[in-house]
């Protein structure tokens, strides 16, 4: 293949393209320049395996940023989940670079569980030949930071593998670090290997990523239309609604969101997330300020302080630092008699619901002033929401479905950041930075005709929506169950018209809901899920995939347990046996979930 031409020489002048559509066409087609110049370049010698584990799609697209440096270094690589790698296949590879989250308390990640158990296994080979680093990913506010990473690591050594770089654990911020330790590992191995540039990315059968049939290179999605949109710079997309969905009657306030996605070139696949940059209400600023003595004219980092609190630091939820500093200020504290007791679980629930400003105002005299409290902020995160719509639908909009979380007594009124900011602090038409957070690993299955199975209970029915249209819009054949959820069926049944529509269109074979106030006693979906217990194995065998979204701390293990058993009656078996099938679900990704 010639090489081809630059170029602004191949997109005329008068072409009809945005300013993001000609951009990204011109990235498409100096990548297609590249690879007719890295056919030229001699065949990579050494292949670096990148697996990663992801529950949000954080590690993934890091992955994909390693296979594209390795490649550009001259290296081959190829980017795996680590579910997809049996004990075999890692024994006989020689580079692995490990990129992975945690999820809950210390547990591995979704796509990264089983092959966590399979190499604690006793029978499994040893790794002498293999030389590993490990990337891991976590959030410092949770005691079991960076856990799945740092289990992974030792477990590697055990077997005999050789570390060729310090493991580094990221915190929410992971940019930096991240990539700091992938120049590092990179050039250190193309260095050994005396690689020149321009090698090969690999689409080994275990190189795409997710179930739904998406996938490619990492190096291919990382570069997908309006991937230049990401945390450092997000795009200011139009509000173009906000309207309620919830009965005004209703305990919670459920909204629904769109967002124009103008001429960003941005494009979206239904399940992934759209992570929005919110800023603090300047009420709670202002509470702030008043406790610490501060007017907020007061410059930080050539800024007024008012400003950093509400667009930089977060302000609601209190950083582990700032906890600690407060106990030693204030040792006569109800915080400090909590943390006194030692337990962990007291002291969560104690935190539960309370905010910067309550900790100070606990804190009394002794809590800290401005200057010494500024440190213990941690910088203000985006906020990441399920996509609730499907470009087939609708290709230049993004829709949301968000609870606000709002809570409190007469003396003082709590707000969730992101919730409230969408709320009640963006003008009608006004603008949001987001930007995309693509998770390949949920989505509508590859196969048209493959059944579906989706227990959403709350606002985890967004993804849903989105697959009911995909399918919809795309003529997929395959039949589709949901399970739905929330207190009152008068107040809480979101999307009921729509949901009632599909349903007589046969878009939507299936629908159970389970209102769980509505009666004396509490019925969830996974009650529903049991009633229909033989249905549901008979979809099961049937090929169908399952998801599950929502709440992590209590609803999807309850539905996970409710699952097994459905199987094990299915099936006449034990426990054994239903874990080892939901375990092949899992292999197969027709068994994932979207929940935290
Ligand atoms: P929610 O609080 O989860 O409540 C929805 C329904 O679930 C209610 O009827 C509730 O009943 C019921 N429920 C409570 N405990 C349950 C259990 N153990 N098993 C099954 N159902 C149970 O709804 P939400 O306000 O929409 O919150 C959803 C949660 O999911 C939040 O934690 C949110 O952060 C998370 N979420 C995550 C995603 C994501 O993208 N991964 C998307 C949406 C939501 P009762 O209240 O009557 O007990």
């Amino acid at each position: 293949m010639s090489t081809l031409p630059p170029t602004g020489s191949l997109i005329p002048v008068d072409a009809p393209f945005s300013a993001a559509q000609e951009s990204w066409l011109a990235g498409f087609i100096a990548g297609i320049a590249a690879a007719g110049k890295r056919s030229a370049a001699p065949a990579p010698t050494t292949t670096i395996d990148v697996l990663f584990g992801t529950q949000t799609g954080n590690a993934e697209f890091l992955a994909d940023e390693l296979v594209a440096g390795a490649v550009a270094r001259g290296l081959g690589g190829r980017a795996t989940p680590l579910d997809a790698v049996t004990t075999e296949q890692l024994a006989a590879m020689s580079h692995v670079l490990v990129v992975t989250s945690t999820y809950g308390e210390g547990e591995m990640p979704d796509n990264a569980g089983l092959f966590w158990d399979a190499i604690q296994a006793a029978t499994v080979p040893r790794l002498e030949g293999l030389q590993y680093a490990v990337l891991g990913l976590g959030d410092t506010s949770y005691d079991e930071f960076c856990q799945a990473g740092k289990l992974l690591d030792t477990r590697f050594e055990q077997l005999g593998a050789t570390r060729i770089h310090d493991r580094v654990d990221c915190d929410v911020d992971f940019e930096d670090p991240a990539a700091l330790w992938t120049d590092a590992v990179l050039d250190r191995l193309a260095a050994e290997a005396g690689a020149t540039g321009g090698g090969g990315a690999t689409t080994g059968s275990s190189a795409t990523t997710g179930g739904a049939g998406a996938g490619g290179t990492g190096a291919g999605r990382a570069s997908r239309p309006g991937a230049q949109w990401n945390k450092r710079t997000p795009y200011a997309s139009r509000l173009v609604e906000n309207r309620l969905l919830s009965s005004p009657r209703s305990a919670k306030e459920i909204r629904h969101y769109e967002f124009d996605l103008g001429d960003s070139g941005i494009e979206y696949t239904a399940g992934d997330a759209l992570a929005v940059v919110p800023r603090n209400d300047e009420v709670f600023v202002a509470e702030l300020l008043e406790q610490v003595g501060a007017d907020g004219s007061e410059e930080f980092d050539g800024r007024p302080v008012a400003e950093v609190l509400r667009v930089d630091r977060e302000i609601r939820t209190p950083s582990k630092d700032l906890v600690a500093d407060l106990v030693q200020r204030a040792p006569s504290s109800e915080l400090a008699a909590v943390v006194a007791h030692g337990d962990k679980h007291e002291l969560d629930r104690w935190l539960w619901g309370r905010d910067v400003i309550d900790l100070l105002r606990d804190a009394g005299p002794a809590a800290p002033g401005l200057d010494e409290l500024l440190p213990n902020l941690r910088p203000l995160q985006a906020r990441q929401y399920s996509i609730s719509s499907s470009p087939l639908a609708h290709p230049s909009r993004i829709h949301l479905t968000v609870a606000s979380v709002r809570y409190g007594d007469p003396h003082r009124m709590h707000a969730g950041v992101a919730s409230t900011f969408l709320a009640d602090r963006v003008a009608p038409d006004g603008t949001v930075d987001v930007y995309l957070q693509p998770n390949a690993a949920f989505g509508v299955p590859a196969d048209q005709d493959a059944p579906m199975v989706m227990i959403g209970p709350g606002t985890g029915i967004a993804p849903f929506r989105g697959f009911l249209h995909e399918r919809a819009a795309s003529g997929a054949t395959g039949r589709n169950w949901l399970f739905f959820g929330d207190q009152h069926r008068d107040t809480d049944f979101v999307y009921e018209d729509e949901l009632t529509g599909m349903q007589e269109q046969g878009v939507l074979d299936r629908l159970d809901l389970a209102f769980s106030r509505d009666q004396a006693e509490k019925v969830y979906v996974q009650t529903r899920m049991l009633e229909r217990s033989a249905e549901l194995y008979a979809w099961l065998e049937e090929g169908a995939h399952v998801y599950v979204c929502g709440d992590a701390s209590r609803m999807a293990k309850d539905v996970e347990a409710a699952l097994l058993q459905v199987i094990r009656t299915g099936r006449g078996r034990d426990e054994d046996d239903a874990q080892a099938y939901l375990a092949d679900l899992r292999r197969a990704k027709r068994y994932v979930r979207d929940v935290y």
